[in-house]
């Protein structure tokens, strides 16, 4: 049998100090048949000697980890307070090392120590995981570690580190034992996060990146002598050298080509000499932000897989390997810290306070209490986060050139879109996680609705249940209760909602159309209209913050001139053109500009504020107590509606004619 050194090269039975010549490779790349008995795997030889060399030993050992948490437990299960001993283990194996180098076995450092690396700072993670194999590589690397399956060796499924034979063969001990270390902290990346995919190269588990340069420092942090200096030269690349003259003349090199490893591939590392190293305070920016929590969050959170929000506005579970790196993304954890959302950090470049929060935190999580914001209002957020705005929108509601909001009330459409009911969550959700930016978005949009079909009385329980809102939103909600309709804006909305939404709401609409009409401010209509009122003041009793504004409201109105209007003698909430005739009007103060547009109150019909003229009657007759259009059609009601309209307008035309002969 002659020596090929295209062929992975295990020791031979005639060791010697000298090279490598007799070394032999233990199976035939050509041939494809074994050579009998493998003298180096001899049953004599420790058993986790032999597993390292047995292509036929299984193991799918896969941890599911994350990379951040990979290293994390490596960091923690080295801490001092965790191994006491590692430490003084790590210089007795270099020792060893250096004694077998010495001796002229050099060739067994790797092979010898393996195992009690493995335990000592890999929390015997390694097991079984790994096939090993030294072989001529030639004179640029110091070897190279395969995912899964992707070895020289195709028998192998497990992990494969191959050391060259090349730059290791006359480095001293704790040169080799640096190398393996190197090679080992490769593979553990692959156990603990799973096998390396061709889409998840830039992960890391294979490259010489921030977890990587964690991990290595802190083994070789462990080595450090008296003097300061750290035993091991253990880092990005490697000080091992090329053999010298002797060996290139003794050794025919040709056959190291067969391994020859020139740049990264996506299935194996890439451990040239010279790798470009990372500064240390960006290392330990990422541990402290990225990997250190982990010790404490629960263990979903430190898996290999991560949800996003996709194209779909939904969320999706991802490998983080696919995800946004660690170093570039933060994270929300939702559902009592279950499950956790990655989102990209350059989407918070306009959320300076969400940037804020989690700066201030100094960790890449945050923990989002669902029990006090609620699923859908996360949700809303990470729409934001993602495409600048959030859903729905608010074309609908905002009319064309009026009057920006607050919205007057038009009526409650069943099933409806919840427009003011998302912003105040989303008010909310800031108010909670001090997210300022999400505040202002929110408040923007509450202010440019200017037609509301949402249920009032839901949307200010979101407002007041659970503690008194910030003055901002108390003050808009006292401009909302203020709110009515201007003369010239007395259709806002309630013509634009189109024939089909006015379904259930039709008659609802109608009514308001004619409330709007006459001007009536939204707090009345949450006072009077039969399907608010209960709901309303059973409100104000629960929240005081609401009472207290529902008061001023009144002051604001009152000193505007506008004051409800006396009982109805139908009874309170007898609303819109289905109201019965009112009795005469009170005169009210043509001085105050407002008092044209506020006009009176809803069930009084028709009437022009500074004169004394009588209500007119409205065309329909007096309708009971109930809702008036249970018993109509959607045709019929909007026929209705329509001509109570012409007939209001014209009133409204009348009237301010009226008005303008008397001040002439
Ligand atoms: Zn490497």
């Amino acid at each position: 049998m002659t020596y090929n050194a295209a062929l992975p090269l295990v020791r031979y039975n005639n060791e010697s100090a000298v090279g490598f010549p007799q070394l032999q490779s233990p199976w035939d790349l050509e041939q494809g048949h074994w050579y009998e008995p493998d003298p180096y795997n001899h049953p004599r030889r420790p058993l986790h000697i032999r597993r390292l060399q047995d292509d036929q030993v299984k193991c799918e050992r896969n941890l599911g980890w994350s990379i951040e948490y990979a290293t994390a437990f490596i960091v923690n299960h080295l801490d001092p307070a965790h191994s006491p001993d590692a430490a003084a283990t790590l210089k007795r194996i270099c020792t060893r090392a250096s004694q077998l180098a010495r001796d002229g076995r050099g060739v067994d450092v790797a092979y010898d120590l393996f195992n009690q690396l493995n335990q000592c700072l890999f929390a015997d993670r390694l097991r079984d995981a790994v096939y090993m194999e030294i072989g001529p590589m030639g004179p640029d690397i110091s070897g190279a570690t395969f995912t899964h399956g992707h070895g020289p060796n195709p028998r192998v499924k497990r992990v494969t580190i191959m050391l060259n034979s090349d730059v290791h063969g006359r480095a001293r001990g704790k040169e080799v034992i640096a190398s393996l270390i190197h090679h080992m902290i490769h593979a553990y990346f692959l156990i603990a996060c799973g096998p390396q995919t061709e889409e998840e190269v830039e992960y890391g588990r294979l490259s010489h990146g921030l977890a990587f340069a964690k991990v290595s420092r802190t083994i070789k942090n462990l080595t450090i002598a008296r003097g300061g200096r750290p035993i091991l030269r253990l880092g990005f690349g490697h000080v091992l050298s090329p053999r010298n003259h002797y060996y290139d003349e003794y050794h025919d090199h040709t056959g190291s080509e067969q391994f020859k490893i020139e740049k990264e591939d996506w299935y194996q590392s890439y451990c040239p000499a010279h790798v470009l190293s990372l500064p240390v305070g960006d290392m330990d920016k990422w541990y402290n932000a990225a990997c250190a929590p982990l010790l404490d969050l629960p263990k979903a959170i430190r898996e290999n897989k991560v949800l996003i929000f996709n194209k779909r506005n939904e969320l999706e579970k991802v490998p983080r390997g696919k995800a946004t790196p660690s170093n570039s993304s933060l994270e929300f954890l939702i559902d009592k810290k279950s499950a956790s959302v990655l989102v990209p950090k350059k989407l918070f470049e306009d959320f300076l306070s969400i940037k804020a929060a989690f700066d201030k935190k100094k960790s890449r999580y945050m923990d989002i209490k669902l029990d006090k914001v609620p699923k859908d209002a996360f949700m809303t957020l990470l729409e934001l986060l993602h495409t600048g705005s959030y859903s729905p929108d608010l074309a609908a509601v905002m009319g064309e050139g009026r009057m920006g909001g607050p919205p007057v009330i038009k009526g409650v459409r069943s099933g409806g879109k919840e427009y003011l009911g998302t912003d105040v969550r989303m008010w909310n959700l800031g108010v909670e996680l001090g997210f300022d930016e999400v505040k202002s978005v929110a408040m923007d949009r509450l202010r440019a609705q200017c037609a509301c079909y949402e249920d009032p009385v839901e949307v200010l329980r979101d407002v007041y249940k659970e503690k008194d809102p910030e003055p901002e939103m108390r003050q808009y909600v006292k401009e909302f209760l203020m709110r009515a309709p201007m003369p010239e804006g007395a259709y806002d909305g309630a013509l634009g909602v189109g024939a089909a939404a006015l379904t259930m709401g039709m008659g609802m609409a109608a009514a308001n159309g004619a409330s709007a009409l006459a001007g009536t401010p939204n707090l009345w209509k949450l006072q009077q209209e039969l399907c608010f009122r209960e709901r309303f003041l059973d409100l104000m009793d629960q929240c005081g913050a609401l009472h207290i504004d529902v008061l001023k409201a009144e002051e604001m109105l009152a000193a505007q001139g506008r004051t409800p209007s006396p009982p109805s003698r139908y009874g309170v909430g007898v609303v819109g053109p289905y109201s019965p005739p009112a009795p005469a009007l009170l005169p009210t103060a043509l001085s105050n500009p407002l008092s044209l547009s506020m006009g009176m109150g809803v069930g009084m019909g028709m009437s022009v504020p500074g004169l004394p003229v009588a209500g007119v009657p409205l065309p329909v007759a007096p309708r009971p107590l109930t809702i008036p259009w249970t018993g109509l059609s959607a045709g019929s009601a909007l026929d209705e509606y329509e001509r109570v309209r012409e007939i209001q307008e014209e009133r409204a035309l009348a009237a301010q004619m009226s008005a303008m002969e008397m001040l002439y």
